[in-house]
């Protein structure tokens, strides 16, 4: 049937980097090649890009430059936000509230406190996948040193209403941290409107290189350093910078910031033509999460009889990449923990798959992914042992 193509639909996976930002990159592995920490030109040259990158991620959330600790990715932000201030305000208290759909380098950084004697309340969702303010202020002790609630899932692609909950936090005087690895590019961040004191972001995900990421921490945080050596990162992450990286995460930033409005009408308009065909074209298949309070390129699906292993491989085997679950446990057969605090029964986990769309994405993919899906979804069902039993 036609063409064979090349299809890559998971883009919150990762992000290939885009030329521009390539281009950008290049003369700092080669004649910039300086130490961000030198005082002859080339060093203060690289120094003086990486402060205007600085400033365009900075730019990105509304933040103030000084106010951006560039780290190796949205898992070490986690990792630092939290382990570090639960350290430093061990004797004000010992609880941590945040919720049971974060990233794996939000929940199992929460485990670990919990093995050195912190206490974590993890809030729920509702059947929409979004998380109710009045939970989180109901969790609220008087030990409660810390908030963590991510902005975008990254699996349902639910929005969850982090000004509400900065507000709720600020109210109480408890520092409030967010994973918004996902909603970077993709939803409008002000970290100051949303009394946001720390966020975390990454630069492959927003078609910037692997390996670079950033912590925002609101001036007056003055979270303690986890890595220690010389004078980088205002003594707080030692270690000589990755420039180039960092050069490109500044322009991805840039970019992310410039296109807002296009890369969001482009990739919602992509994702409702997708979900539409799907939910017309092929029986027993669900759309989870929330419709408008949702990441534009993100489309969750159930179908129901099969199972998403073999979805993905069918697909892979017709051009097509796409997810089940996290990409992080798509190698493990334990539910995703995303779906299984949405109430899905085991089944049906096992029976979703995570579409998301980006940039390079043309409505072309879009129809060949969904002529594609119809076949596979439809050959499974014919061998699927529940669907004959059911006499489907
Ligand atoms: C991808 C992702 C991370 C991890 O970021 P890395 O830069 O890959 O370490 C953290 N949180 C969320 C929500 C993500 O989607």
């Amino acid at each position: 049937m036609g063409e064979k193509r090349q299809v890559y639909l998971d883009y919150s996976a990762t992000t290939p980097v885009k030329r521009e930002v390539v281009d950008e990159m290049i003369p700092y592995f080669t004649e910039k090649f300086g130490n961000a920490s030198t005082l002859y030109t080339i060093g203060l040259d690289a120094k003086e890009s990486m402060e205007k990158a600085r400033e365009q991620v900075a730019a990105l959330i509304n933040a103030e430059p000084k106010e951006i600790l560039f780290t190796s990715g949205g898992t070490e932000s986690d990792n630092w936000a939290i382990t570090q201030i639960a350290h430093k305000l061990k004797a004000k208290g010992n609880h941590i509230i945040t919720s049971a759909i974060e990233h794996h380098a939000v929940l199992y950084t929460c485990k670990e406190l919990e093995k050195e004697g912190f206490e974590v309340t993890y809030v729920g969702i509702n059947e929409e996948g979004l998380i109710d303010p009045a939970e989180v202020r109901a969790a609220i002790r008087p030990e409660t040193i810390l908030i963590s609630i991510m902005f975008v899932n990254n699996e349902l692609g639910t929005v969850q209403p982090i000004p509400e909950i900065g507000a709720i936090a600020k109210e109480h005087g408890i520092i409030f941290h967010t994973d918004a690895v996902q909603a970077s590019g993709n939803v409008e961040i002000d970290v100051k409107a949303m009394n946001i004191d720390m966020l975390s972001m990454s630069s492959h995900k927003i078609y910037g290189p692997k390996g670079i990421g950033a912590l925002y921490t609101r001036t007056g945080i003055n979270i303690p350093a986890m890595i220690y050596g010389g004078a980088q990162e205002r003594k707080k992450r030692a270690g000589t910078e990755n420039i180039p990286a960092i050069v490109g995460f500044g322009k991805a930033a840039e970019l992310a910031k410039a296109n807002f409005e296009s890369h969001v009408a482009h990739t919602s308009a992509l994702r409702d033509h997708f979900v539409d065909r799907i939910l017309n074209e092929i029986p027993h298949t669900y759309f989870n999460g929330s419709k408008d309070k949702r990441h534009p390129g993100n489309a969750s699906i159930t179908f129901d009889f099969v199972e998403g292993e073999s979805i993905l491989l069918l697909l892979d085997y017709a051009g097509v990449a796409c997810s089940s679950g996290s990409a992080c446990s798509s190698r493990s057969l334990q539910p995703s923990h995303v779906l299984e605090a949405l109430g899905m029964p085991v089944h049906q986990i096992h029976g979703t798959i995570r579409f998301t769309f980006g940039d390079p994405t043309t409505m072309e993919d879009v129809d060949y992914a969904v002529d594609k899906l119809k076949m596979v979804i439809g050959r499974l069902r014919e061998i699927s042992p529940i669907t004959s039993e059911k006499g489907w």
